[in-house]
This record gives C-alpha cells, structure tokens and sequence, in this order.
C-alpha cells in the first residue's frame, strides 16, 4: 500500500485524467469486494496446499498468512527454483536487502516458520514439473496456488488435474485471482488457459516476439535456468526500450515478470508514452488471491474469478462465475475420470 502511494505522488500529473484517489483516503471490507462477509478471523488450516510459483504475486498472499492474526497450521510445499535478483525487489512484499542470491522458498520458509510454529512448511528449489515427477503422478494434488508467470506455466498446473486451485496474476495495468474446483461444475485453471488453436506460437515463439532473442537461445535459457548473458540482455533492453544492466546475470523467466508488471504512461516534456513498473501490482494480486484462499478453506463453492484496473476503484462487481467450458481437455479428462470410478 505504501508502494502504490509512492506511485500516485511520484505520477501525481500523469494520472490527472485517471480519476485516482490519494490511498491514504482509500479503505474498504476486502470481504465486500470478494462476496464473502461471513468470513470472520479464525484459525486456518491449510490441509495439503502446493504453491506453485513463490514470485512477487506469491509473495504478497504469503504476506497475508505471515500476519495473520490466529493460527495457522497444515502442510504447505513451496516449488520455485529461482533466487532473489538485485533488482525488481520493490515488487516483493517485505523483500529484505539481504535477501538477495537467497532461494525465495527457503526466505519465505523461514518467515512463515517464525510466524505460524504449527504450519509444516517443505521448500523445494526445482520447477513444478520436476516436483510433480519426483511426488508421484499417482499422488493427487489436493490445493494449487499458482503464482506463475505464463499462461504455459498454468497449463502445465491444470495439467497435473488438482482439485482445487487459487490461481493469481498480473498484466500490465490489471491484476487478479482466480479459484477453481472443477469437481464441482465449475471452470478448472485450463479452462481460463486455453491452448490458443488459432494460432501456432508456443512459448518459445511468444518470448522471441517479446525479447527478439533468437528462439534456440530462448530454448537454451529456459531449460537451463541460467542468467542472461550481457549480450542477451542488450537485446531485450533494446526491444523494450529500457536500461540492461538490470538484466544481465537474471534467468529469463524472471525478467519477464519485470516487464509483465508494467504499463505506460505519458511523461511530461515527453512526446513518447513509456513504460512504468506498477511495484504494487503484484501485491494486489496477492492480497486478491489470499481472498480466494480464504473463500476456497470455507467450503465447495463454484469457481469463479475476480479482475480488477489498478487505478481504479474495486468493486464486488468485477466477481464472475467461471464455468467449464466443453472444449477443455482437463474438463473432460476429470468428467472421463469421474465416470469410471
Ligand atoms: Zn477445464
């Protein structure tokens, strides 16, 4: 919240025409927002709960747990493999300046163990397929909080057929969360996360035509995890107009985040519109997905999906129901699996 005020008084003259309100006049009951006013402070039990992603939307709904104020206990996996970069910290929620070359899972292990004694908490510095592989494919997942930063990363999560997922995210000057329980008739991830068969690009494609660097590299960068190279990252920075430096040294899955969590603004004195980073964004998205969480610990309520503008209002208004969709392979591979048992 601080952040976002920072961002209105720095933008003061560029966000004129937006109709923003100062924040420190902005309060509202997130219970309203989200159709859930029976939900009272209580002790929470996370049961078996998967996070997928311990990015900056991840970080801001694990803030959330940190300060709850009554228990929390269960068991909770966290799956990254990244470590904090020396930059795009403002975007992570109480990110401390000695955090960084720290694996995220094993910093926010270590704040929710300090905060929540009775929560059994593993970190697991590896991908979500490779996590998924060593459980066992046998092993259902019980709960998903995905906080991933590609509609392929979702893909593979819904894939994995969880039964319930909390699923959060941020582009450009919107934010959001969704919750999805697909044996209950509603929308599962995928459905949300459609493979777009209009259209041939796979992920490779869509990041050569967001970073211009050439798609075998892309290939090469994702499988190994590995930083970019100066070289690498002059082409991005070029691409989008930004400085380099911060992005040499960075694996390319965390530099796309950075420039995802940004939109554009008119600066003064300055024909050109630039690119902004919305630091706050993603702690929308978190506080939007702990909503989800909450609703989705309380009970088997249908699927549904919350958005909301950044610079705007919230509105309960902005809740909608997410049903299946029949062209959805997931959908139809549970109703399949439903049917024999
Ligand atoms: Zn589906």
């Amino acid at each position: 919240m601080a952040g976002a005020q920072v961002f209105h008084r720095v933008f003061q003259s560029e966000l004129a025409g937006m109709a923003t309100e100062p924040f420190d006049s902005w309060h509202v009951d997130v219970r309203q927002l989200f159709a859930a006013a029976e939900l009272e402070v209580a002790n929470l039990d996370l049961g078996e709960t998967h996070a997928f992603g311990v990015g900056a939307v991840t970080h801001g709904l694990m803030w959330m747990i940190e300060h709850w104020p009554a228990q929390v206990s269960g068991a909770l996996s966290l799956v990254d493999q990244d470590k904090y970069g020396s930059s795009n910290g403002q975007r992570y929620a109480f990110m401390r300046p000695g955090d960084t070359g720290q694996m995220k899972v094993a910093a926010i292990k270590n704040r929710l163990e300090t905060a929540h004694p009775q929560l059994t908490i593993t970190d697991h510095p590896t991908d979500l397929n490779s996590y998924c592989a060593n459980r066992g494919f046998d092993r259902p997942l019980h709960r998903v909080i995905a906080g991933l930063d590609s509609a392929e990363a979702r893909r593979h999560v819904a894939l994995k057929l969880p039964e319930r997922t909390v699923n959060m995210w941020t582009a450009g000057e919107r934010t959001g969360a969704g919750r999805y329980l697909p044996a209950h008739g509603g929308a599962c991830l995928a459905c949300d996360y459609l493979e777009k068969v209009d259209t041939q690009l796979d992920e490779v494609a869509e990041l050569f035509q967001q970073t211009s660097i050439r798609p075998d590299i892309i290939r090469s960068l994702l499988d190994s995890g590995r930083g970019l190279s100066v070289e690498e990252a002059a082409t991005i920075a070029s691409r989008w107009g930004t400085p380099a430096d911060k992005f040499v040294g960075q694996p390319l899955r965390s530099v796309m985040p950075a420039l995802c969590a940004t939109g554009r603004l008119q600066m003064p004195n300055n024909p050109e519109v630039v690119d902004v980073p919305f630091a706050f964004a993603s702690l929308f998205a978190g506080i939007s997905g702990f909503m989800m969480l909450l609703k989705d610990l309380k009970g088997d309520d249908p699927s549904e999906g919350w958005t909301q503008h950044i610079f705007k209002r919230p509105t309960p208004l902005l809740l909608r129901a997410l049903h299946t969709r029949s062209e959805c392979v997931c959908c139809s591979t549970l109703s399949d699996l439903a049917t024999e048992t």
